[in-house]
């Protein structure tokens, strides 16, 4: 490469800098290298560099959005063995796959017992609707309370339920788990009474949604969360068996 050559690559990566394209900055030469080795002329050059700009920048989005839901694992619809869950419709799945019912604020609520893939499958839809393009909240019931109630003593609770609305999809890991009491229970019902008919939200619970009351201190408060969580919901019961503990059982007959 001759000074001149390098000279200009330089001044390349300053202007790449100024116009933040950070791919073009970063991999100048590399980019110039393959450009060159495929002979592109200068509208298959101008379709590679923006092309490689744009599959960046999808990259950091993802990793920056997928980041901000503090998801507590990372587990993929891909990784879900629908055959092992036979009560569960692959058909089902597939629509909610689609994550049409977000546009039209629509709820999920996953019921069953421990281990039978709730959060896995809230956890896979979410990573979905930020593929697509969605913000995503996880919280798990517990959780959620402590943050409400927090910002309820820090006097921001206004605040901090603006900021929860601004997400496409708030997923509350865990509902009925561990049972709360009537203020807490007026804390989640501001947060869904302001997220309803705008924006979605996926619950998941060992307990059907009628057993709810028991576990919010306030029946009331329990029956108006439920009347908005329900009213458009697509409620899918999982039966059966822990996976892991079934699974589990596979492998020490295997060995
Ligand atoms: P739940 O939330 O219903 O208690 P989890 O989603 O935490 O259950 O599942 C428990 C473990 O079993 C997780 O590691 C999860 O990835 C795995 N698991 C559960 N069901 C399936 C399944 N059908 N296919 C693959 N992994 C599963
Ligand atoms: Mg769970």
């Amino acid at each position: 490469m001759t000074e001149l050559m390098r000279e200009t690559d330089k001044q390349l990566k300053d202007m790449a800098e100024r116009l933040r394209l950070c791919m073009l900055r970063d991999n100048m030469s590399e980019l110039m290298n393959m450009a060159t080795e495929r002979r592109l002329s200068p509208r298959e050059l101008l379709m590679f560099l923006f092309n490689k700009e744009i599959e960046q920048r999808e990259v950091n989005r993802i990793r920056l959005t997928t980041m901000g839901a503090h998801f507590p694992r990372l587990c993929s619809l891909e990784s879900f063995d629908v055959n092992a869950q036979p009560a569960l419709e692959p058909g089902l799945l597939r629509e909610l796959s689609r994550m049409e019912w977000l546009e039209t604020a629509e709820n999920v609520i996953f019921v069953g017992p421990p281990g039978v893939g709730k959060t896995h499958l809230a956890i896979g839809l979410g990573r979905r609707a930020i593929e697509l393009g969605y913000s995503v909240r996880f919280f798990t019931a517990a959780n959620l309370i402590a943050v409400l109630s927090k910002a309820k003593q820090d006097g921001s609770l206004v605040h901090k339920i603006n900021q929860l609305q601004k997400f496409k999809l708030l997923i509350i890991d865990e509902l009925g788990y561990l049972p709360f009491d009537a203020e807490s229970a007026a804390l989640l019902f501001q947060l869904i009474s302001k997220r309803y008919e705008s924006r979605s939200t996926i619950v998941t619970s060992n307990r059907p949604p009628s057993e709810w009351g028991l576990v919010f201190g306030d029946p009331t408060a329990a029956t108006a969360i439920l009347d908005r969580l329900l009213h458009h919901c697509t409620p899918v019961v999982i039966q059966g068996d822990s996976y892991r503990l079934r699974e589990g059982v596979k492998q020490q007959k295997i060995t």
